[in-house]
């Protein structure tokens, strides 16, 4: 594994002269995340945000200021995908995030030149920074296992298998969105605890799941595994991401081969990449575990992964229902909390992944699973936090939820802190749920 490396474009005294910059709480200068962008009547391409701005990767190359495995990166991010870039891997990544902080930096002799090729972030569109081959969501977070198994098993919530292995299923790849995609109530077919039959219709259960996303830098060779010493390698980068969910599908289809289309209506996805360079910080020991659990098998085991393959890292969800919106009511936070209760690394999913030989391939996307904490006030989706709906929410509208209803905006945020560093986030990933269409 490459130890995460602190250099110069982490140091918590550089700023920026790009105004709304310093200070800003998901892009300051110690971030510079990738994504695609297009303005109307342009084509999307790659940019890095800063502040309140995107710096044109495409404009970059255009200009004299790239050389060398910068300009690779750069070159191959003029793209409408990411992909070509991801599959370069670190090296020219971090030679990007280099020459474009120096570039970005107060006092940078450039700036005349850089300013040019800077576009306001409020007049851009953004897309998926990368077309994804293939989606996977874990099932990392312990305490959500724990909880909704619960619900759906009363008796049985943690299966025998779930400290050996990391649960996982395939998704679809087609309806993954960035944020700001309206959120269709899909229909479904139902069968309400003591009906005789099910019915079909729009579904009543809508839920969200608060998780990160995984992008893929780099694949394996079909048949080859990734060892775990090398699994972060692989890995681009991080988003949010929301597993949109209809729980009364969920409960009427997932045995015995488990989601299916409960889950693949709809996924959400921060249009940002948090790189792995900006995360280095950020990095921090998997909390030791319990001495009763069993120590996972050899190929999933790696002492520098342990060392550092947690994240120092606040998550929280806000919920507005239309009404609240048009009173100008500020959303209610339906939960916050470290996301310090991944009962496997990021590197322990990727290596698992491919440890039969599974070809895994750049823009590869894996959801972590829903991220909760013990405690009430840190559940990561409604399922938990009104306890399969017997405990509703109340708003600050007077409006009470158990599920989303038509018109309600979810948002999840993220953010990332240490002593000595200069917080960073991940920026928006929300959606406003619409009205099935039948
Ligand atoms: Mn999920």
């Amino acid at each position: 594994m490459i130890t995460a490396v602190i250099d110069e474009t982490h140091a918590p005294d550089r700023t920026s002269w790009v105004p709304g910059a310093d200070g800003h709480a998901d892009f300051p200068i110690q971030n510079l995340p990738l994504g695609v962008f297009s303005r109307e009547g342009e084509s999307p391409r790659g940019g890095i945000a800063i502040g309140d701005s995107i710096l044109d990767l495409a404009a970059l190359t255009r200009s004299s200021l790239l050389e060398g495995e910068a300009m690779v990166a750069a070159s191959a991010a003029c793209a409408p995908t990411l992909n070509a870039m991801l599959a370069l891997g670190a090296g020219p990544r971090r030679a990007l995030r280099r020459r474009v902080s120096a570039l970005l930096c107060t006092g940078a002799p450039e700036r005349g030149e850089v300013e040019p090729l800077l576009v306001p972030m409020a007049g851009a569109t953004m897309h998926l920074p990368a077309h994804v081959g293939d989606y996977t969501d874990f099932y990392v977070g312990i305490h959500h296992a724990t909880n909704i198994g619960a619900l759906f098993r009363p008796d049985n919530p943690l299966l025998p298998n779930y400290k050996h292995v990391p649960i996982g299923y395939h998704g679809r790849a087609s309806t993954i969105r960035p944020s700001g995609t309206p959120v269709i109530r899909p229909q479904g077919q139902t069968k309400a605890p003591g009906a005789d039959a099910p019915s079909f219709g729009p579904i009543a259960r809508l839920d969200y799941e608060l998780e990160l996303g995984v992008w893929l830098a780099t694949g394996n060779d079909l048949g080859a595994p990734i060892p775990i010493s090398e699994a972060t390698d692989h890995v681009a980068g991080l988003t949010l991401l929301n597993d949109w969910s209809a729980r009364d599908v969920q409960a009427w289809e997932y045995q015995p081969l488990g989601p299916f289309l409960a889950k693949n209506f709809l996924t959400t996805v921060s249009p940002w990449i948090v790189t792995m360079e900006a995360l280095a910080p950020f990095r921090r020991p998997q909390p030791p575990r319990p001495e009763d659990d069993p120590r996972p098998l050899p190929y999933l085991w790696d002492e520098a992964d342990q060392r550092e393959g947690a994240l120092s890292l606040d998550l929280e969800v806000f919920l507005s229902s239309a009404a609240m919106r048009e009173r100008h009511i500020a959303p209610l936070r339906l939960s916050c909390g470290p996301a310090s209760a991944m009962y496997w690394t990021i590197a322990q999913m990727v290596a698992h992944h491919a440890s039969n030989g599974c070809q895994m391939q750049t823009g590869d996307l894996l959801g972590s699973g829903t991220i909760s904490g013990p405690e009430d006030g840190t559940q990561g989706s409604l399922m938990e936090i009104t306890r399969g709906g017997k405990q509703p929410v109340e708003l600050p509208s007077g409006e009470t939820r158990t599920f989303l209803e038509d018109g309600d905006e979810l948002s999840l945020a993220g953010h990332f802190h240490a002593e000595g560093a200069v917080s960073i986030g991940f920026g928006a990933c929300r959606g406003v749920v619409a009205p099935a269409r039948t």
